[in-house]
């Protein structure tokens, strides 16, 4: 039998060099495998690969030579459409010219002294392999707007300069305007696209000056993968002022993350990182450039641990469910009103675990939905076991998260836990925070009303951390207002602070709103908070949250209160 690839004619390569020695030495090498042509200078190279373009698989091409340079044919051959799509080996002793020389197009490029037969081959093999498979040739090049590489060709252009050229130590760095989308809202698309080219053009006359490659790789986010000298700061001021120069009217603002070169970290690694370094610094114009540092590194190992151990913590039942308590003040004493179910994690390797760590992480990837069903569940149950235990009904609150707001079965479901507990809507009531009422606000005040006429009480969390107006406020289908703790915390020092939080609990009278004072730590400002007429507070002046077991002996307190108050 034969097989295609013996009636194939062989491939063909052109070896350009002006030194004969070189010339027998790779035709040595490559004389088995290869059909061969032979150009001692550029202009010989030129006239053949015109000659035999449709023929050849790759050429093999030196640098320094007389009549007419390598870099020269590099040149011409980058204008010569036809010419463009046959791939170049560069062979060079000047480890300067590298990386110009794969700026100007060449696909990889061999030093010389020439290394050992069998790492050639493998060099030429693959090359030709991968040009003919057109990997990089069929991804489109270049941006449109901003003449930067697509994403595609960088990814495949930095991987190869990682993997074949692990010396030269290239930093990656992610560029990104803020607020991009408003700027093309207010000022126009046509605006917007010239911001980008300007950053474009920024960027080009950067990479002229070093060593390096870049891609605007999503509609305005850059990547830059590169050596750099001097400030990482200096770098992002460097575009900036670019930028302001354009658009001084406009403010425009950059904000750039950084992931140094670091030993055997994959570009699309470095990338990643520098990236998460550049969110970090969102909306922070004071301080617009991270660094990706070994924190961060421990931080990213933590949320990736996390992330891994999510299924098994909830088959083994490793999160808890605590509850802090909340008291009524209008009365003396106190009385208890009601609870917050707030989970934590007990890690068998990392121990307790606070919900501040893996609440944002799950909510970003939209898991939390599975840590909530577990809490609601969970807490569904402890109050239907109180109920039976002790003879009390507790209402208990949970923590409902933006993305479980926009679940589809979500009311179904808590429907579902009041009726197979035997509990009544208004035993379990509903968190949801403020900054969650700001954006996609429709959607979220519909399913919320759903609820609330169902009959579950429904409360602003964080009141006042985000940016709800008061006009909205008066919309808004909810029974309680949670004054976020930041109010709280100075009310016994600031004037100030403590007329904001009488003002809070008038709108929130006037709204007919009951308040729930969140952070309560001192007797102080208890007491300031019940002249005020605040109804409700939570914090560790009554209690931190605790295990149910604890609890109960909050109930049984309450209980006895109770009991002598009837006497
Ligand atoms: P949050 O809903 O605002 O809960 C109140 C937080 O304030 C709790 O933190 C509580 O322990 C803390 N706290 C209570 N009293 C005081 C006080 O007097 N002083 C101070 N400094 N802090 C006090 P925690 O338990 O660490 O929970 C943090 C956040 O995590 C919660 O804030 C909530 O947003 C989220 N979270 C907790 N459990 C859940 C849950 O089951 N589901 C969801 N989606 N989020 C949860
Ligand atoms: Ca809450
Ligand atoms: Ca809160």
């Amino acid at each position: 039998m034969i097989n295609s690839k013996q009636i194939q004619r062989p491939q063909m390569i052109l070896v350009v060099d002006d030194q004969e020695i070189n010339r027998d030495l790779l035709g040595d090498i490559l004389e088995g495998k290869y059909a061969l042509l032979y150009a001692e200078n550029g202009k010989e190279a030129l006239d053949l690969m015109r000659e035999h373009r449709g023929e050849l698989s790759l050429v093999l091409l030196d640098l320094m030579m007389p009549v007419m340079s390598g870099m020269e044919v590099l040149e011409k051959v980058r204008e010569e459409e036809a010419l463009s799509k046959i791939p170049v080996i560069v062979l060079t002793a000047d480890k300067n010219a590298e990386l110009k020389a794969l700026q100007l197009g060449a696909a990889d490029f061999i030093t010389k002294p020439f290394d050992v037969r069998e790492v050639i081959l493998a060099r030429v093999d693959r090359i030709i392999e991968l040009s003919e498979g057109r990997q990089l040739i069929s991804a489109a090049e270049h941006d449109q707007l901003t003449g930067l590489y697509t994403r595609n060709f960088f990814i495949e252009y930095a991987n190869r300069l990682y993997r074949y050229h692990p010396g030269m130590h290239l930093d990656a760095l992610v560029l990104n305007i803020e607020q991009f989308h408003s700027i093309n809202a207010l000022d126009g698309r046509e605006f917007g696209d010239e911001i980008l080219r300007v950053i474009g053009r920024a960027i080009r006359d950067f990479l002229e000056e070093t060593q390096g490659i870049a891609s605007r790789y999503d509609a305005d986010r850059y990547v830059i993968y590169c050596r750099t000298e001097g400030s990482y700061r200096a770098i992002l001021d460097r575009f900036q002022s670019e930028v302001n120069a354009f658009a001084s009217n406009a403010n425009v603002r950059l904000r750039m993350g950084v992931r140094p070169w670091h030993g055997d970290a994959e570009p699309i690694l470095l990338f990643d990182q520098a990236r998460a370094a550049c969110n970090m610094v969102r909306g922070d114009y004071q301080n617009p450039l991270m660094v990706y540092d070994e924190d961060m590194r421990q931080q990213e190992m933590l949320r990736q641990r996390l992330l891994n151990d999510l299924q098994v913590a909830v088959e083994e039942r490793q999160f808890k469910v605590y509850y802090q308590p909340k008291y009524n003040i209008q009365v003396d004493p106190p009385r208890l009103s009601s609870a917050e179910a707030l989970v934590r994690w007990c890690h068998p390797d990392l121990g307790m675990i606070s919900p501040k760590k893996f609440i944002p992480l799950f909510e970003g990837n939209g898991l939390i939905s599975v840590v909530d069903d577990y809490v609601w569940r969970e807490a569904a149950g402890q109050i239907a076991r109180w109920k039976e235990k002790l003879g009390y009904r507790l209402p208990v609150s949970v923590n409902l998260s933006r993305a479980d707001v926009f679940a589809p079965d979500l009311v179904e479901k808590l429907v579902g836990l009041i009726r197979d507990n035997g509990l009544e809507f208004r035993d379990l009531k509903l968190e949801v925070t403020e900054s969650a009422y700001t954006d996609n606000a429709h959607r979220l005040l519909e399913v919320v009303a759903r609820l609330r006429k169902l009959g579950f009480e429904i409360e602003m969390d964080d009141f006042g951390s985000g940016y709800s107006s008061l006009n909205m406020l008066s919309e808004m289908p909810i029974d309680v207002l949670k004054m976020d703790m930041k109010f709280v915390r100075n009310i016994e020092k600031s004037e100030k602070d403590y007329r904001l939080v009488e003002l809070i609990l008038d709108i929130a009278k006037y709204l007919n709103l009951e308040v729930v004072a969140e952070g309560v730590e001192t007797e102080g400002q208890m007491t300031l908070l019940k002249d005020a007429g605040c109804d409700l507070v939570q914090g560790y002046y009554f209690s931190r949250p605790v295990p149910p077991e604890e609890f109960e002996k909050l109930i049984r307190k309450e209980l006895e209160m109770e009991r002598r108050s009837e006497k």
